[in-house]
């Protein structure tokens, strides 16, 4: 039996980012970044109104208010072609390209619209407050001056980033992909779902459900194979090979534990040969204790435990860390976060780390989520966070501050 951290070290080492490559920007949500993504050309482009109102030059704001002929128009995607001169207003709106001549923007509501004086025909305005010179005019480049890094590399890509990317005319990026990733549940008992009605000693499959909705929740990961094998090696060895040729992760659950020819998964890759290469492990942790991991065919391997609530469990302290590595995020170990107990906590000192399903309380303190079997995913699904309660203490008391993982 090894420890919790050798564990995670001999996954860590296994997690290094897939090699980039070029990804269309509306796939890139949620990628890592793997070259810096530079302006090409000013943002914005050109000088603009910020506001709808009126261009004018700022010589004719001094005194106010005063009264000038609008004489042409620039929209968004609309400039106008004509230069003004003092004592002249051109309409403007937001977005717009600056007018030639103007250098201020006056708001609509500092402005009302005239009859034209005596004599006089066309669109007037009246500008009743002045504005200080320059007001509501965004710069050429006052976001990004053209040759600035807009993006740089080793972000992980959120919705504004993407946008920046496509503010610079981006359309490609150079990302980490997504690593494939397969969950082949296993097991003679387990019937799809839907399927049935349970004979004698069948169960519903959940953990093919459980662990693809973690990968698209806790990991983006977008496309998920998921295959159910029964409880015949060859037949095991010969999907996860397959599956192999395609994915970068291959996802068990069950048949790792103490079953001897019973498990299926520890059988299947006892008998690979050099097609598999696979430590067998006891971690000293409490659920999910057997977990496998290594390589099949070339493919990263994890085994994960029958029990639903162990897989989960072992999905959160080695999955995710392993998938964030092979995606390029940072830091690749999730960071835990501390909360303080409700209620007195017992813990047996058998040398494992416990993960205890608790809710957050109102008072914001964390108590028992329900009954803590490995198979009573119950309390997983009532549970916020798993508390984090290593060996060589008992008991926790109420107001002890804890390490936890929220779910
Ligand atoms: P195993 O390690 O294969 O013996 O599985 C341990 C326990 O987990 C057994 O009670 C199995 O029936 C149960 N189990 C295994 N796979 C699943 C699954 N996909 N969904 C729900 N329970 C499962
Ligand atoms: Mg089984």
């Amino acid at each position: 039996m090894i420890s919790l951290e050798d564990a995670l070290e001999r996954v860590l080492a296994a997690a290094s980012p897939l090699p980039p490559r070029i990804e269309a920007l509306d796939r890139c949500v949620g990628l890592v970044l793997a070259e810096p993504v530079l302006a090409s050309q000013p943002v914005p482009p050109f000088d603009n109104s910020a506001m709808d109102g009126y261009a004018v030059c700022h010589t004719d704001l001094e005194s106010v208010p005063t009264v000038l002929p609008v004489v042409t128009v620039s929209a968004a995607g609309r400039p106008s072609d004509r230069r003004i001169a003092a004592e002249e207003a051109a309409r403007i709106l937001t977005g717009a390209v600056m007018v030639d001549g103007a250098d201020t923007v006056v708001p609509v509501e500092a402005t009302r619209e005239v009859d034209p004086p005596p004599g006089r025909d066309g669109t007037w305005v009246e500008i009743r407050d002045a504005v200080p010179s320059g007001s509501h005019v965004r710069r050429a480049g006052e976001d990004l001056a053209k040759g600035d890094v807009a993006l740089q590399s080793g972000k992980q890509l959120g919705p504004s980033d993407v946008g920046l990317a496509a503010s610079c005319g981006t359309s490609s990026l150079t990302v980490v992909p997504r690593p494939r990733v397969a969950v082949v549940s296993t097991g003679d008992e387990l019937v799809a779902p839907g399927e049935g009605p349970l004979l004698p000693g069948q169960i519903y499959d959940s953990n093919r459900m459980t662990i693809a909705a973690a990968l698209r929740t806790r990991c983006g990961t977008r496309d998920v194979t998921t295959v159910h094998v029964g409880d015949e090696p060859e037949r095991c060895l010969a999907d996860l090979a397959d599956l192999a040729g395609s994915h970068d992760v291959l996802l068990t659950t069950g048949g790792v534990s103490m079953g001897g020819e019973f498990d299926v998964v520890k059988v299947a890759l006892g008998n690979a040969g050099g097609r598999a290469d696979v430590d067998f492990w006891q971690i000293a942790i409490k659920p999910a204790k057997p977990l496998a991991f290594g390589r099949v065919e070339g493919a990263l391997f994890v085994g994960l435990p029958g029990n639903p609530v162990s897989a989960l469990v072992a999905f959160e302290l080695f999955v995710r860390p392993l998938l964030r590595g092979l995606a390029g995020v940072e830091p690749v170990v999730p960071p835990r976060s501390r909360g303080e107990l409700g209620e007195r906590m017992h813990k047996r000192q058998d040398g494992k780390v416990h993960f205890v399903r608790v809710r957050r309380d109102p008072d914001g303190r964390y108590r028992g989520a329900g009954a803590q079997g490995s198979h009573q995913l119950r309390a997983m699904a009532a549970a916020d966070a798993l508390a984090v309660l290593p060996d060589g203490h008992d008991p926790f008391e109420p107001g002890c501050v804890v390490d936890l993982i929220e779910l």
